[in-house]
């Protein structure tokens, strides 16, 4: 399931993220597989210096009081990340936009939080979550091929054995070397400023390749992932 909340933050509360992120400039670090920033402590792409979780960003406080309205009981991890940002500048390189599962949801070290996880992602959460909150101002679009959803493997091991088409997995554009393919026909969610995507299941996805115009503009949004154990939600990136 995709859902969309429009107005999850209002163009004021969008506006003083902005602010925020921007006042942090000097910590956005660039991801060299993708081209974007990140600012915050993305286990994806920070797993060397993963556990120190030094982020205090009121935007991403907020993020987790509504969130509250939302779900029945909202919490932070107090030993994996907290959600953060990814900006990325509109060049002209499509690499943001690669195609991906976020096989990532499975990787994290857990253990460090619950000290009963059993290494089997499905049988331990109840439920899971990814969430995007567009935070600039500008057309946003999200593409994805209904086909290639799933549930995520129980292991990190499991999880990068299903692809539909292995070749599709971390393309970049639409030319598929795999003369078999059977996915060609994308869909699109197109989204405006404050409005918060919501995934809860698998799939191929990638951000939409019109976002990548050219300008100077910068593409920016929260992201975070959280997962449901014992009713309460649990907050990590
Ligand atoms: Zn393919």
């Amino acid at each position: 399931m995709i859902k969309l909340v429009e107005d999850f933050f209002s163009n004021i509360e969008c506006s003083n993220a902005i602010d925020e992120i921007n006042q942090a400039s000097s910590l956005w670090y660039k991801c060299d597989e993708t081209d974007m920033y990140i600012l915050g402590n993305s286990f994806l792409r920070n797993q060397n210096n993963y556990l120190k979780n030094y982020d205090n960003f009121k935007t991403v406080n907020l993020f987790k009081e509504k969130l509250s309205t939302m779900f029945t009981k909202v919490e932070f991890c107090t030993n994996l990340g907290k959600p953060g940002f990814q900006i990325i500048k509109k060049n002209d390189t499509n690499k943001p936009c690669v195609w991906h599962y976020d096989s990532i949801l499975v990787c994290f070290p857990y253990q460090n939080e619950f000290s009963d996880y059993n290494n089997n992602f499905n049988e331990y959460f109840d439920e899971y979550y990814i969430f995007t909150l567009m935070l600039s101002d500008s057309q946003a679009s999200f593409d994805y091929f209904p086909e290639t959803t799933s549930n995520f493997g129980n292991t990190a091991i499991e999880e990068t054995e299903t692809p539909i088409c292995k070749h599709h997995v971390d393309l970049i554009g639409d030319d598929c070397s795999n003369p078999n393919c059977q996915l060609t026909n994308f869909k699109t969610v197109n989204y405006t400023r404050g409005s918060l995507l919501v995934q809860n299941e698998r799939m191929l996805h990638r951000v939409g390749s019109r976002d990548i115009d050219g300008t100077d503009s910068n593409r920016i949004a929260l992201q975070g992932y959280g997962v449901i154990k014992d009713g309460v939600m649990y907050l990590c990136w």
